[in-house]
């Protein structure tokens, strides 16, 4: 079989978050490169669609009326002003920010279905930088004399994709990791969660608080509801994979159980209708440390094992370590050098970026589920902790929305 070859210098595999932000990041480097994706966009993916701070920063440096025109004219992010945690014992503690005047269309988080958000970002790619091949899948991927060939699947035609860096962008199952380094799955270091979508469920706050309870019976897990606008909800169950294989605990069977016999969750949900099948994946942690670049290569993202530890949000920190690695890409295509040693700093910069979340992980970890419960239910509730919520995101919501993030590169 013949087999058209395309050449480039660099190749982005996977055009979820991570992917896409390294392409448009790239593009306004003016580095030129193909981005491929197995899917065609707009495309689902198991998520709860929250976006945290991290996410609204890398939303606001990709372009800075992207929240404005997505919030109200077109409805694609429902604006979320703080949260609710349910402790164990039912307790409600919210979090509620509340914006200076004028300040009304800048919410600290946000909830987007990732149907919606993933196409608002690859509508975004910049045509004269990037090329980009949906429903083009790589199959098999070799190095040969210092550059990768990429074999990819596009419906019924294969094509060769010759590039001197290839950048796995390419989520949980990642081949690119499978390529360049091991995807073993360490249950330490990696989570499961099931989602779905619900209409009617009661009680949300209309500032359209996302919502984390925390059931008595089962520790070390939780249960969210994420507000989408007009009554619908992502809702969904997640649990360190860890403690589900200890306790043989099947994640979607307890998540459909909490709904209905759980008695802080059952009123809320005594009249809402689920909209879809659950739905499950894995999420992969960044407490794994799994080293990020080397010669010819980067990991963005779920590739990367990216995912904060501590919320289970991997969007925004994906999409951070595309920022970052377009810096090193850039200077990289400049010099044209694509070995470890032109990468050696990216892991520094992405991980430094993760420290805080992955020591308070390690704490919580340490801090046994008795004492954990003891103090959601009496040190979280004080009102010391939302003062301190208000002042500390109106300072976060200033980097967010005003200032850009230094990278070093050397
Ligand atoms: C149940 C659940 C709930 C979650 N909730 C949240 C949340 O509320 N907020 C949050 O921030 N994060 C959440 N996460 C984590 C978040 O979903 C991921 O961190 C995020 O999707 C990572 O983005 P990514 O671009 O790295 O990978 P992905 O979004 O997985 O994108 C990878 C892309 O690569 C493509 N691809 C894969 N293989 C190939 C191939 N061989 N060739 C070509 N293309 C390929 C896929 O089609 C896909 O489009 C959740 C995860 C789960 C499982």
């Amino acid at each position: 079989m013949n087999i058209e070859t395309i050449h480039t210098k660099v190749c982005i595999v996977g055009a979820g978050p991570s992917g896409a932000a390294t392409s448009i990041f790239l593009s306004r480097e003016k580095v030129a490169h193909i981005i491929i994706d197995a899917a065609q966009y707009p495309r689902d993916k198991v998520c709860g669609d929250g976006l945290d701070l991290k996410a609204i920063t890398m939303l606001n440096h990709i372009d800075k009326s992207i929240l404005e025109d997505e919030l109200k004219p077109r409805g694609k992010i429902q604006a979320c002003w703080g949260f609710r945690l349910i402790n164990p014992k039912g307790k409600y503690t919210e979090f509620v920010f509340k914006p200076s005047i004028g300040d009304e269309n800048k919410p600290p988080y946000g909830v987007s279905k990732r149907f919606s958000l993933d196409n608002i970002l690859v509508e975004k790619f910049d045509s004269a930088f990037a090329d980009f091949l949906q429903e083009t899948k790589a199959i098999k991927i070799e190095r040969v004399e210092n550059k990768w060939h990429i074999l990819v699947q596009q419906k019924d035609k294969q094509i060769t994709i010759i590039s001197d860096l290839i950048v796995g962008a390419d989520g949980d199952h990642s081949i690119v990791l499978k390529t360049v380094g091991e995807r073993k799955i360490n249950r330490e270091h990696y989570a499961g969660g099931v989602r779905q979508y619900w209409q009617g469920v009661e009680g949300i706050h209309d500032k359209n608080l996302m919502e984390v309870y925390y059931p008595k019976t089962f520790p070390m897990s939780y249960f969210w509801i994420f507000p989408l606008g007009d009554g619908l909800a992502n809702v969904g169950y997640g649990m360190l994979s860890s403690v589900a294989a200890k306790n043989n605990y099947n994640i979607r069977e307890i998540f459909t159980e909490l709904i209905k016999t759980d008695s802080i969750l059952q009123s809320r949900f005594a009249n809402a209708t689920a909209l879809d099948n659950v739905s499950g994946w894995g999420l992969p942690l960044a407490t794994l440390r799994r080293k990020c670049s080397g010669n010819g290569w980067l990991l963005v993202g779920d590739a990367a094992s990216m995912i904060s530890p501590t919320t289970g949000e991997g969007v925004g920190t994906g999409m951070q370590t595309g920022f970052i690695a377009a810096k090193f890409i850039k200077q990289a295509t400049e010099i044209n050098k694509f070995d470890e040693s032109i990468f050696k700093n990216y892991d520094r910069e992405v991980y430094k970026r993760m420290e805080d979340d992955i020591k308070l992980f390690n704490l919580s970890m340490w801090v046994s589920p008795k004492m954990m419960g003891w103090v959601m239910n009496n040190i979280v509730p004080f009102n010391y902790f939302k003062r301190l919520f208000q002042t500390k995101v109106g300072q976060w919501l200033n980097t967010a929305y005003h200032k850009e993030i230094k990278v070093k590169l050397d």
